[in-house]
């Protein structure tokens, strides 16, 4: 089998699975005083330098969480209701964000705030005259995602997020598929928040980051013991967050690997043969391993049926 479905999930690295089979049966918890518990301790702060090597952010805090679903919820949800405080009750997020994104602006939208879908332009990319427009001081956050799980399209977040540090705005920024692929600055990109997921960048199913800026504010969503600057509470896999670590470190070098755009395009050239076929936004900035086509006539869900 030839697997391309990599944006969906990525094979386990042969290291990360190791780290994960090594560190599995080891007991303690890593807030635990004694010996084990610290050695715990050690591999979620090697885990958090990891994924600040990865994205950039040496000042950053890295909280910890199950997946890059949560991560999205918990810093859309968490800046949105710290803001609540000083009268903000809107949300403004990109048309084509992430259900992760999108369900946690309609959780808000349950509480109130009023949610604001910016469109995006005919190449894919958000529109930032569309999206200067929608923000005033009522807006509690603003998420754009750095690229796109369908198309690729790499968003220009750090443009959308100094239009909302205008308006004192902070900007999270869901870099799942992002990470891994191309290289990041999280400082360079101006964003309060940014979330990645292990399972993409070929760590294991079960863990995912949110990179948080010293200058973020935003309330958990459990309360618990503290853990991951209080942020997300709730004891924390020390196998999960070594596998992570290793599949980030890798995924440092592998984010320019310059191989991939030749094969993507030779794939694309094919395809672009066969009768009826486009391929979605081939100008604009896409991610390297990522290419979306369509075929006139044919619906998406019996294709993939026939080539699965
Ligand atoms: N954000 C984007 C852009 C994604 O593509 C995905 C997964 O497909 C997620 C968030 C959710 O990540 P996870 O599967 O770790 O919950």
């Amino acid at each position: 089998m030839i697997y391309l479905d990599h944006n969906a999930s990525t094979p386990l690295l042969p290291e990360a699975a190791e780290a994960l089979v090594r560190c599995t049966p080891r007991p303690g918890n890593p807030a635990s005083l004694h010996q084990e518990g610290q050695a715990k301790r050690r591999q979620i702060e090697a885990a958090h330098k990891a994924v600040q090597g990865l994205t950039g952010g040496p000042d950053s805090k890295v909280v910890l969480t199950a997946s890059g679903t949560e991560a999205d919820n918990l810093a859309v949800i968490g800046m949105a209701r710290r803001r609540r405080a000083q009268g903000c009750d809107r949300v403004v997020v990109s048309a084509i964000e992430h259900p992760a994104v999108l369900a946690a602006a309609h959780l808000l939208s349950g509480e109130g705030f009023r949610v604001t879908r910016v469109a995006v332009d005919s190449s894919g990319r958000i529109d930032l005259g569309a999206l200067a427009q929608s923000l005033d001081a009522q807006v509690a956050v603003v998420a754009v995602m750095l690229a796109n799980n369908e198309t690729g399209v790499v968003q220009p977040v750090a443009e959308a997020a100094a239009l909302a540090e205008r308006c004192g705005i902070p900007l999270h920024t869901d870099a799942v598929q992002a990470a891994g692929k191309i290289p990041m600055d999280f400082a360079a990109l101006g964003a309060s928040t940014l979330a990645i997921s292990a399972h993409k960048l070929g760590g294991p199913r079960g863990i995912g980051a949110l990179v948080v800026s010293r200058q973020a504010a935003l309330d958990p969503l459990w309360r618990g013991g503290g853990q991951e600057h209080g942020l997300r509470a709730g004891t924390q896999s020390a196998a999960l967050a070594a596998a992570l670590a290793v599949a980030a470190e890798h995924a440092v070098t592998r984010a320019s690997a310059p191989e991939v755009v030749p094969r993507r395009d030779a794939l694309s050239a094919a395809l672009a043969k066969v009768p009826g076929a486009f391929v979605v936004a081939a100008d604009a900035p896409r991610l390297p391993n990522t290419l979306s086509v369509g075929f006139t006539g044919v619906a998406s869900y019996a294709l993939v049926d026939i080539l699965s």
